[in-house]
């Protein structure tokens, strides 16, 4: 399919200027291809990561005199200045980028505001360079060896760059590049626990982004023969927002959608200068309220399909999915256990029979313990959340940590797995301290975790939300290609996740948002998730909260299952019989401190246990 869409997008491209009835066209075909090539970049940035720029006119303004100028006033030959146009945005955007890991949102756009206003009024002022609102005059238009160009040329020029980065984009978007970015937008602490380093992706998005501005200002600068200051002004940086959100945000083909309606826009406002901001803003409007998914979601509501689909076979499986989803709310959750229910009936040997599908570094047992916590301490203002507290958890084992609401425990998980960093004390992981060790790294060490207020992407379907957790695969240019090949990377990542899903009961529940699930199907998906990682040792915050008994029991089998694979185990609960049936160890906790700590049988006697925590009732 994807072969067949681009080679009839290559012949349209071919064909267009042989078939056009005049220039006029050709050059709206261009204007078209270079804003979209600028929407693209920015779609990425805003509608994968979350990361708004209203400064991308200064990226363009850079790519454009930075070849602009050298090209005019040095009689460099363009080749030779187009690197040095992307190098220029290239620069700025990493810049921006690092300022962009402090903040977000508002900020965010404000400082990129000032970005754009800083490059405009540059432009603006530095006649002798950029020949200020007069333009820089005699600016050299492509040309292909001796073979003077036409419109025709540099329209081919432009729309196959457009091409190969919408082949590019639908890469990324598709493949773990782009689930990693809807990570990121969506919960920055998670997309770490998956072993996501956050600020290195947000940072090179941000770079793209204004390489893909300087690229779409490069050809601009050539288009015309002429380039001023007035050209890079907000409303540029304004006018490609709107594209990117008229098109559909985080949508693959939004931004060529987006560029062309804008484009026309232009078109039919061109003599209403005045109110042309008021005819945008209009729109603009009646797109966020009407048609919060763009152009894009528009038309695929037109055909019936989701929003930001995925696989070609999406469409029936989810259909299903729905279906069973909607029957398992509408008795009560009842019928959706027992159903799983059945499943984790078979026990042992469907257990076993995940086992084939997936694997985990367990570590050889009877050695040391594989976690070791050394007087941990952290206080937040006025609170100490855990207090002193040293463990070792063996491996192999179920250790649960109990202790009422408030006692520390999510903290003691937030510690371990690195969201938070310590006042004091150190831990030990497999023989290495990881204490000061950042929460990705650890993520890749096989630490893994779940939340106690679940933490799965409303975007991405359970499946992929299950596919983000596997984290792996080739490198972005390899992986491109082999894409480009053929989907079989794609493919073997889904089946390992409905390999996951299966072991869970809810395979039949890839293809649905998580949000529509029931919640103990949504905490089977985090499982899931977590198991994707491969990893050494799981921690589960709070596995059964807000789960039924059937639900609850079902986990517990399932968690049974896992250790007898031999994974490690650590659990914070609430649930006293649940703990008391499911761990070897349990420490127990009461205001930050470690007061008791055992077997569970031998906890459950433990006097000072029973005061603080048996004593209140929850027993
Ligand atoms: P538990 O998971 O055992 O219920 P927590 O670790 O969530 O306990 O909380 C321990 C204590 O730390 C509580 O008093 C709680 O109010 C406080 N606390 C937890 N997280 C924060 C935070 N981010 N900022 C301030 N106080 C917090
Ligand atoms: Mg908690």
């Amino acid at each position: 399919m994807r072969h067949l869409r681009y080679l009839v997008a290559a012949a349209a491209i071919a064909a267009f200027p042989l078939v056009s009835p005049n220039p006029y066209f050709i050059n709206l075909a261009q204007d078209i291809a270079i804003a979209a090539i600028g929407a693209i970049g920015l779609n990425i940035l805003l509608g994968l990561s979350g990361q708004l720029s209203l400064g991308q006119a200064g990226f363009l303004a850079l790519g454009a005199y930075g070849s602009g100028v050298l090209a005019t006033n040095h009689g460099w030959p363009l080749w030779a200045t187009l690197p040095v146009s992307l190098l220029l945005s290239a620069v700025a955007g990493g810049v921006l980028g690092l300022v962009a890991l402090r903040t977000r949102t508002h900020y965010l756009a404000m400082v990129t505001l000032a970005f754009g206003y800083i490059v405009e009024i540059l432009a603006q002022r530095w006649v002798d360079i950029t020949g200020g609102s007069m333009g820089l005059i005699g600016v050299p238009q492509l040309n292909f060896g001796d073979f003077q160009n036409g419109a025709a040329n540099y329209f081919w020029a432009i729309a196959a760059t457009l091409l190969l980065l919408q082949m590019l984009n639908d890469y990324a978007m598709r493949s773990r590049f782009g689930r990693s970015l809807h990570a990121i937008k969506e919960s920055e602490s998670f997309a770490l626990t998956v072993g996501i380093d956050a600020a290195r992706w947000r940072s090179l998005v941000f770079m793209v982004s204004a390489v893909l501005a300087g690229l779409s200002g490069f050809f601009f600068a050539h288009q015309a023969g002429y380039v001023s200051s007035d050209a890079f002004g907000l409303d540029r940086s304004i006018a490609l927002l709107i594209a990117v959100v008229i098109g559909g945000l985080g949508s693959a083909y939004g931004p060529i959608l987006g560029a062309i309606i804008l484009v026309i826009l232009n078109q039919l406002t061109a003599g209403l200068y005045e109110v042309s901001y008021y005819i945008f803003g209009g729109i603009l409007l009646v797109v966020m309220l009407f048609f919060p998914a763009g152009a894009v979601g528009a038309v695929q509501r037109l055909f019936g399909r989701r929003a930001g689909g995925g696989s070609g076979a999406v469409p029936d499986a989810s259909g299903a999915g729905a279906g069973g989803t909607g029957a398992g709310a509408g008795s009560g959750g009842a019928g959706a256990t027992a159903q799983t229910g059945d499943a984790g009936g078979t026990g042992a040997s469907s257990t076993t029979d995940g086992a084939a599908g997936f694997s985990f570094a367990a570590p050889a047992t009877g050695q040391g313990p594989i976690l070791e916590l050394q007087d941990i301490t952290k206080s937040y203002s006025g609170v100490t959340a855990v207090n002193a507290v040293s463990l070792k958890v063996m491996p192999g084992t179920v250790h649960a940590v109990i202790g009422p609401n408030g006692a520390g425990k999510s903290t003691l998980i937030n510690v371990i797995s690195g969201l938070y960093q310590p006042d004091s004390g150190s831990i030990r992981f497999m023989g290495r301290d990881i204490t000061h060790l950042a929460p990705h790294r650890r993520a890749a060490l096989g630490l893994t975790r779940t939340f106690q207020n679940l933490q799965l992407i409303g975007t991405l379907t359970v499946a992929e939300n299950v596919m983000l957790g596997l984290q792996r695969g080739s490198g972005f240019a390899r992986g491109w290609l082999r894409w480009l090949a053929s989907d079989a990377e794609e493919r073997d990542e889904r089946a390992e996740a409905l390999r996951l899903l299966r072991f869970f009961g809810i395979e039949r529940l890839a293809d649905v948002l998580p949000g529509d699930l029931p919640y103990g199907h949504r905490k089977l998906c985090e499982l899931a998730r977590a198991l994707a990682q491969r990893p050494t040792m799981l921690f589960l915050d709070e596995p059964i909260a807000g789960l039924n008994e059937g639900e609850a029991k079902e986990i517990m089998e399932k968690i049974r299952g896992l250790k007898a694979l031999g994974m490690t185990v650590l659990l914070v609960e609430h649930n006293m019989s649940f703990v008391m049936q499911l761990s070897d160890t349990v420490t127990v906790l009461d205001y930050g401190r470690k007061i008791g700590e055992g077997a569970p049988d031998v906890v459950q006697r433990d006097e000072a246990v029973i005061a603080a925590y048996l004593g209140t009732g929850e027993a």
